[in-house]
């Protein structure tokens, strides 16, 4: 079931590599398809791939579909597709500065017009938890609360959209704006936006959450 889907998923997948999001096997993704969800395999490095070992989910995680085992942070998926009615599509990546960031600990403030609207306002860092866990998924699902993106304590970042296209779009564009902030800190202090435009464009991405 679900071709087409599956290799969708694939690309996104080979771009998420080719953006220098992931590495190997880390990272992952899916798409919700009604009360389905169609995930990335577990530790299947992304060059060796196929649509065929994608996984079908339903929405409690019992596998309809698919001869791996899901990815290990299928229950983060399965926590945001249950409690965010404007994820469609999820992008978890470990990019290098949004990495760096989620190791600082400290949260992405809005810094540039181009962003608020599509991530939401500050991007704040989930609280530590282990992955593949349900902490970890209460966790991240806690910080994404009126965003499109979090970062994930210690390990990575990851970003909802109502289509993979889109959510891959926003990590990019995650990665690109922690990489600009980490830039700007290095040699003096980032100024950040001022308060009522921040307000006002987190109202855009509530009219719009997101995409
Ligand atoms: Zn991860």
């Amino acid at each position: 079931m679900y071709e087409e889907t599956k290799k969708e998923l694939l690309d996104i997948c080979i771009q998420m590599l080719k953006n220098d999001l992931v590495i190997g096997s880390a990272g992952n993704a899916s798409i919700r398809v009604d009360d389905h969800v169609v995930i990335t395999p577990s530790s299947i490095h992304y060059s060796e791939m196929s649509s065929d070992d994608m996984v079908v989910l339903n929405l409690n995680g019992g596998v309809l579909e698919g001869s791996r085992n899901p990815s290990i942070e299928y229950k983060m998926h399965l926590e945001l597709y249950n409690t965010r009615e404007d994820a469609k599509a999820i992008v978890h990546t470990h990019s290098v500065y949004a990495c760096a960031m989620a190791i600082l600990n400290e949260p992405l403030p809005p810094i540039i017009d181009e962003t608020v609207p599509k991530l939401g306002s500050e991007i704040r860092v989930s609280k530590y938890a282990m992955p593949g866990t349900k902490d970890l998924a209460t966790n991240v699902r806690e910080a994404m609360e009126d965003r499109s993106a979090a970062l994930i304590g210690n390990h990575g970042a990851v970003c909802i959209a109502k289509t993979l296209k889109e959510a891959l779009h926003l990590a990019i564009l995650l990665e690109r704006i922690c990489k600009i902030y980490m830039i700007a800190k290095q040699v003096g202090t980032p100024a950040y936006l001022p308060e009522e435009v921040v307000e006002d464009e987190q109202d855009v991405w509530e009219m719009m959450r997101g995409y």
